[in-house]
This record gives structure tokens, C-alpha cells and sequence, in this order.
């Protein structure tokens, strides 16, 4: 054998900050820090972009919220163990991740924005839903800025079909 020091971890975990945004696609980041990541327990429900995922390699624990309809990125928070035993037994989770809110505004400050070039696209007015389900007080500016879109287009996405 050689004497090459041994492969301790052979997965990305240790090179991710605690709260990290992996984009999808692109230079595929996203293809080597989900090669070692399975996942253990999905949130499911009206939170569907949320899940539990356990590294083979090193153990690490991380909650993970995936959104492929604005910004596609996954964003990655670094748990541990014992927070993972509250989720999966007491079905109670961490707040980070918990609201398509929250997961939009990190998109919003954490990656660069972007726009859509079809203002009524299925992926706008679907998340503008869960938003509006999730805080039916907010405000045409509030979901113009989390969508990265200009107010008219959002006002037109607010307004319910007659
Ligand atoms: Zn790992």
C-alpha cells in the first residue's frame, strides 16, 4: 500500500459553513455534497421542501429545505444527533426552514436573484400560495422582494382568480 495518509471522510461536510446554500446545477457542488447524504425523515405535508438527510461517511446530520421553483438552491443547516431525535419523535423542527417565507428570504439575501421571463409561471403562482397560506396578511411588497419580482407582477399573482 502506499503512504498516502488514510481517507478519513470522503464527503464535503467538513468544507460546508453550519448554514449553507448549495446551488443546483452549475459547477455541480450539488452532485458532490449529496453523493455521501441520504435521507432520513421528511417533513412532509404542507412543508414539503423540508427533510432530515444523515452523511455515510462522517455521520454529520443535516436539515435541508430544497426550493426548485425561484432560486434553486438547497440550503443545508449542520444539526446534531440530539436534534434529529426531537424531529423524528416529537415531529418538532427547528425554525429555520419551517416557512417557504424563510426559505425564500434566504434565497433572497444568501444567492443572487434572478427573474423569471414568464411573470404567471406555475412556479410563481404556486409559491405565492403556500405564502399566502402560510401568512395571509402579507403584503404585495413583501412577496414582490422574497420572489425577486417587480410589485405589479406580484400584485397580479395576489389577486384571486374570479
Ligand atoms: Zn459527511
Amino acid at each position: 500500500m502506499s503512504n498516502q495518509p488514510p481517507i478519513i471522510e470522503n464527503c464535503h461536510c467538513g468544507s460546508l459553513p453550519d448554514l449553507a446554500v448549495v446551488p443546483m446545477g452549475g459547477d455541480g457542488l450539488d452532485e458532490r455534497v449529496f453523493a455521501s447524504l441520504n435521507r432520513l425523515h421528511e417533513h412532509g405535508g404542507d412543508q414539503w421542501w423540508l427533510y432530515v438527510s444523515l452523511c455515510n461517511q462522517c455521520q454529520q446530520n443535516w436539515m435541508i429545505a430544497q426550493d426548485e421553483r425561484i432560486y434553486d438552491n438547497y440550503y443545508l443547516r449542520r444539526v446534531d444527533p440530539a436534534t434529529v431525535e426531537v424531529i423524528r419523535e416529537q415531529g418538532h423542527w427547528p425554525a429555520d426552514f419551517l416557512t417557504y417565507e424563510r426559505v425564500l428570504l434566504l434565497g433572497r439575501t444568501m444567492s443572487k436573484p434572478w427573474t423569471f421571463l414568464d411573470p404567471r409561471s406555475p412556479a410563481l403562482m404556486r409559491t405565492t400560495e403556500d405564502l399566502r397560506r402560510e401568512r395571509p396578511e402579507i403584503s404585495v411588497e413583501e412577496v414582490a422582494y422574497l420572489l425577486a419580482i417587480p410589485v405589479p407582477d406580484a400584485r397580479r399573482l395576489l389577486q384571486k382568480p374570479t
